[in-house]
């Protein structure tokens, strides 16, 4: 099963009233109204935010669900793209996460030493570089989640460096540069590229790190986005219910983004949604730490994969050991997908729509195509009765990234 494309269907599925959760749900309002609180301050910095709000269209793509059942594949229901990949500030997923963990981080540091108390208007902050300029953020990435973290941590003043993994693009090494941003390049992995600025991190009392396989507060910042999407499907006249079910591919690479954001879908959503995350044939982490039971225990080198991917944000060897556990009863299962395929979809979802997203973010598109082909996926459409619901489902397949792509580049892959 591991040598080509395929599904896993998590055998822990549990109805949403009996399942696990380790991550009081309430934090996810939590999470909501600090970044409420931070709207002038996102608006002062990053005026193309508009009011502040970091949020992306939710886009009916109809030309690509009709190029793609063209195709011969049976996709059913209304096909739906949820535009992450035009987030401001990161152009990728990691806008959610990463930004809300440098502002949260940001506000404590501000209200412990009386920079600004909750109830002020924080733009106050943006006179407040200085002070910000004694503290450092390191984070360890394999690109999108450095340009997070560097982009909105240089614009709150601190002294940023960024640990990036081997399979880190050069242009998102030199964005990060013109941000004044230190980057450090690692020939290794990027479980190892965390594992050194975690351990640089610790050495110094003035660095905070933001730590992809464990962080419950980047988890949080994904989370908020359940929300969102919430309010855009009711703007749009979709309620989502039984009879109108929801199904949400989201590109999977060590777990959070994807993870965060399954955690706020079914708190809000129970048992009418049902979320796939996609990875990389040759580096399907989750699916095989979720598959296994041992998490964070096991890497994809263990089962002779080799970890490379076009899929630069999916490139994880070692998933999180805490996505996988609080994953446990809430995921219906992983789909895997190859290069060729991604790089396929990015440029049949340009020449249809034109849309350029990057090819990770390609990788939903696997979920919408084989849901209804694979036998494992069938099975469980029967098993669950959605079956008979599929006229009537929504699925949203999740663009995880690539508006910050430059433009040579993007001309290479849609050619
Ligand atoms: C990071 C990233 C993902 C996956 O997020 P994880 O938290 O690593 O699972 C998916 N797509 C893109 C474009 C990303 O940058």
């Amino acid at each position: 099963m591991l040598d080509r494309e395929s599904v896993w269907i998590n055998p822990k599925l549990t109805p949403y009233s009996q399942a696990s959760l380790p991550v009081d749900t309430r934090l996810i309002d939590d999470a909501e109204k600090r970044l409420e609180r931070f709207k002038p301050f996102i608006a002062e910095r990053f005026p193309e935010t508009g009011d502040g709000t970091i949020e992306s269209p939710l886009s009916v793509i109809g030309n690509m669900a009709r190029a793609l059942l063209h195709d011969g594949n049976k996709i059913s229901g209304r096909l739906l793209l949820k535009m992450d990949s035009h987030l401001e500030i990161a152009g990728s997923v990691k806008a959610r996460g990463g930004v809300y963990e440098v502002l949260k981080h940001t506000e404590e540091l501000a209200l412990e030493n009386g920079l600004i108390s909750i109830g002020d208007d924080y733009s106050k902050l943006c006179a407040c570089r200085d002070f910000f300029s004694r503290y450092k953020l390191q984070v360890g990435s394999t690109g999108n989640l450095g340009l997070s973290i560097g982009i909105s941590g240089a614009a709150v003043g601190y002294d940023v460096t960024v640990h990036m993994s081997r399979d880190a693009k050069q242009w998102k090494k030199e964005l990060l540069r013109s941000h004044g941003v230190r980057v450090i390049e690692y020939e290794n992995d990027y479980t190892e590229a965390v594992k050194q600025g975690r351990a640089e991190s610790d050495k110094d009392p003035m660095s905070y790190f933001v730590d992809d396989e464990k962080s419950v507060d980047l988890f949080l910042g994904y989370a908020v986005a359940a929300k969102r999407l919430d309010a855009q499907l009711r703007q749009q006249g979709i309620e989502i219910s039984a009879e109108c079910p929801l199904i949400v591919y989201l590109p999977c690479g060590v777990g959070g983004a994807p993870g965060g954001i399954a955690y706020g879908l079914k708190a809000i959503y129970g048992d009418n949604v049902h979320i796939f995350f996609v990875e990389p044939v040759e580096s399907p982490c989750v699916l095989l730490g979720m598959a296994t039971g041992r998490g964070d225990g096991v890497c994809v080198q263990d089962f002779g994969l080799t970890g490379v991917t076009e899929a630069d944000g999916l490139a994880v060897g070692r998933p999180s050991g805490f996505i996988c556990g609080v994953m446990e009863n809430l995921i219906s299962g992983v789909f895997t997908v190859s290069d060729e395929n991604l790089l396929k979809w990015l440029k049949l979802l340009y020449d249809t729509e034109g849309i350029f997203i990057e090819p990770s973010a390609c990788a939903a598109f696997a979920g919408v195509c084989w849901l209804e082909s694979f036998g494992l996926s069938k099975d469980y459409l029967k098993a669950t009765g959605l079956a008979d619901k599929m006229q009537s489902a929504v699925q949203i397949a999740w663009a995880t990234g690539g508006s910050l792509v430059p433009a040579e580049i993007m001309r290479q892959l849609v050619s």
